[in-house]
């Protein structure tokens, strides 16, 4: 029996994850999975409620489950709320909670939706890559200097800094990934440059002879940069620091098309937690016209990743492609000739197929 969280937290929040978890209920019934779904508040919603974005009963559910889908938070009705209070704080203070040092980031482009890509076809058709992200350390989370006074100039400052043991637990990972796909990594640092980079780029170099299966790469962060806009097909798993993670898997995040899309997984010391890459948007919010696949795809990771069932998370991605491929399309994919769903004709199109 697996006890999944769900988290819808504000504006389209509630309309995907909802979605989501009657794809989650399907595929549970098709490969005989035991599921129980806890739904909990967070973010404007959760303060709304309660006078805080992540209320102590929120952190402890999903503490204790086995796997939390997360929505979006966030929206202009709450933009005068004390910044401490603020919806955005609620997966801030989730990451923290649970430790979620790693954001695991699938860019894959089905052939369906290749002529959505800002690249040519043939740049981007079989593109397949998992960027895996440091999201606790580095220069987000280093000593920072608002501003100081020196010689009479006035400058600040962020301290890059990166320990050995956190280099490892990513790269760690980044292998384990890539064992599971092509068995490629590619490291992205600068270390030509920086000091935080050779020692990140020496503990790669340690960590994967302990993996002999994998290849190991190590690439500059500029020409990895380059490199994701003219040969994405060439990348298999990106392993990389929070900045030049949170650059690169934004970058990659386009290739596919569209910001509803794509999915995401952060993984942690206990609960991971899957969320779609985009925001509450607040702007279709109640019309029914998101797209849920971002989450419906987080939700197949969360069965591959939390529950280590690679058969139902396969099942569900093949489900989407299945509808994508038979023209099924939400407004923000939506094109003549094709047949346009709503929110949840599309998780049901979706749950049909599997
Ligand atoms: P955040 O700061 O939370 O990332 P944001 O302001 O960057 O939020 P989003 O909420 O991600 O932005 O929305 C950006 C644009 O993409 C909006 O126009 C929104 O309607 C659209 N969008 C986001 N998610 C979806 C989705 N699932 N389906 C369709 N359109 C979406
Ligand atoms: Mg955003």
């Amino acid at each position: 029996m697996a006890k999944i969280v769900v988290i819808p937290g504000d504006g389209i929040g509630e309309e995907i994850t909802t979605a989501a978890v009657l794809v989650l209920k399907k595929v549970a019934e098709k490969c005989n999975l035991k599921l129980t779904f806890e739904t909990h508040h967070a973010g404007g919603t959760a303060y709304d409620l309660y006078g805080t974005p992540l209320p102590q009963s929120t952190i402890d559910a999903a503490k204790a489950s086995d796997g939390v889908l997360f929505g979006a938070v966030g929206g202009d009705k709450w933009d005068n709320v004390d910044p401490s209070l603020r919806p955005e704080k609620a997966i801030l203070g989730l990451r923290k909670e649970l430790g979620l040092y790693a954001n695991l980031r699938p860019v894959k482009v089905p052939d369906s939706l290749c002529e959505y890509s800002p690249l040519k076809e043939e740049i981007v058709s079989g593109t397949d890559i998992v960027i895996v992200r440091e999201l606790i350390g580095g220069i987000y989370f280093g000593e920072k200097c608002e501003s100081e006074i020196v010689n009479g100039v006035e400058r600040a400052w962020d301290l890059e800094n990166y320990s050995v043991s956190e280099v490892d637990r990513i790269v760690r990972l980044a292998c384990e990934t890539a064992q599971k796909r092509q068995g490629k990594v590619v490291s992205v640092d600068k270390a030509n440059v920086l000091a935080s980079s050779r020692l990140w780029r020496r503990t790669a170099a340690k960590v994967a002879e302990e993996y002999k299966d994998i290849e190991l790469s190590n690439m500059y962060v500029d020409n990895c940069a380059m490199q994701l806009a003219l040969k994405p097909k060439n990348f298999d798993v990106i392993v990389t620091g929070n900045l030049f993670g949170d650059i690169l898997s934004d970058e990659a995040a386009v290739l596919g098309g569209s910001i509803g899309m794509m999915p995401s997984a952060s993984i942690g010391e206990c609960t991971s937690l899957y969320e779609p890459i985009h925001g509450s948007a607040p702007d279709i919010t109640g019309l029914g016209i998101a797209n849920p696949i971002g989450t419906i795809l987080s939700a197949a990771m969360l069965l591959r990743y939390s529950l280590n069932e690679e058969n139902a998370a396969v099942c569900v991605e093949e489900a989407v492609e299945k509808v994508l491929k038979d023209g099924y399309r939400t407004a923000d994919l939506y094109r003549d000739g094709f047949k346009k769903v709503t929110t949840e004709e599309m998780a049901a199109r979706i749950a049909e197929r599997i």
